[in-house]
């Protein structure tokens, strides 16, 4: 019997029926931006056909899609996002693409940080978008795109469980990493600058104050009464570092550092991963190399 089952298989496989997903059977997903985009992957493997709209270095706060985007979003079966206002632009290009899939908002269930911002002379409480910053609501994430990966393709939920089930594990082992790495900074030196703000959930976890001129979108510039303030700070408060984003400008940073005698402590990954050679291909390098950079700079 069991023979039988196994020829069987092997018949099947070799009419390309059921058992290796080949290019036509897999499921068309689009993930909005990288960091997204390689969590997907890790869950999804072989049998997901992945393009991420804004790649690596990119600044999905103020992407700007082309009829192409439109076209790979038409043919997707399923959608992911980040939600909490990061893909202010999606909307609009879901709606004129006719996509007509499943879309996951991975960022559903996190419990959101937000904050005042002022637009145009008015302030307003908005989410911040960053939550993969935090390793716990990187859980999250994943929780999302395994469930949202089974809704439409039932038949890989095996698969699909278990390289997420491998990916929560390597989380939590890099959660335990980070936090044990923090843990040896002296409180008084958990104080940086970005260009934006993009580590508040990664701050509000790990310990770490984090100050920035540009607010939670890439969209609004600091004012030169904010750029005044926050020099005055720094050198109030003795913060030790000041960082660059490996997607934001950083003159003013480098004006910041200059006039304030705040070290450059290198380059975050906050918003996008690197290219494929750089320090930060995927989510877990991103954490890598960002708490590498920052305990070097604020440990000395
Ligand atoms: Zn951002």
């Amino acid at each position: 019997m069991k023979r039988f089952l196994v020829a069987l298989l092997l018949v099947a496989s070799l009419f390309g029926l059921p058992a290796n997903a080949d290019a036509a059977d897999k499921v068309k997903a689009v993930a909005s931006f990288s960091i997204l985009g390689d969590m997907v992957k890790q869950v999804g493997g072989d049998r997901v056909e992945l393009v991420t709209l804004v790649g690596p270095d990119g600044d999905a706060h103020v992407f700007d899609p082309t009829p192409a985007d439109a076209k790979t979003l038409a043919n997707a079966q399923i959608l992911f996002v980040n939600g909490l206002g990061f893909e202010g632009w999606m909307d609009r290009l879901a709606k004129s693409s006719g996509f007509t899939g499943k879309t996951v908002v991975a960022s559903n269930g996190v419990k959101p940080l937000t904050m005042v911002e002022e637009e145009g002379g008015k302030e307003e409480e908005i989410a911040d978008p960053h939550a993969w910053q935090d390793l716990a609501n990187g859980k999250i994430y994943v929780a999302n795109i395994r469930d949202g990966l089974i809704a439409i393709d039932p038949e890989g939920k095996e698969i699909y469980e278990a390289n997420a089930a491998n990916y929560l594990n390597e989380i939590g082992v890099m959660e335990d990493a980070v936090k044990a790495a923090f843990a040896k900074l002296p409180p008084a030196r958990r104080k940086i600058i970005t260009s934006h703000d993009a580590f508040g959930y990664f701050g509000a976890a790990y310990g770490l104050e984090v100050i920035a001129p540009e607010g939670v979108s890439t969209e609004a510039e600091a004012s030169a009464k904010d750029v005044a303030k926050i020099i005055r700070q720094v050198k109030d408060e003795h913060i030790p570092a000041v960082f660059m984003e490996n997607i934001a400008d950083h003159r003013l940073l480098d004006q910041i550092a200059r006039e304030t005698g705040a070290k450059i402590g290198g380059t975050l990954y906050s918003d996008a991963l690197s290219g494929p050679d750089g320090p930060a291909p995927t989510y877990l390098d991103m954490f890598k190399n960002n708490v590498g950079a920052l305990t070097t700079a604020l440990s000395s």
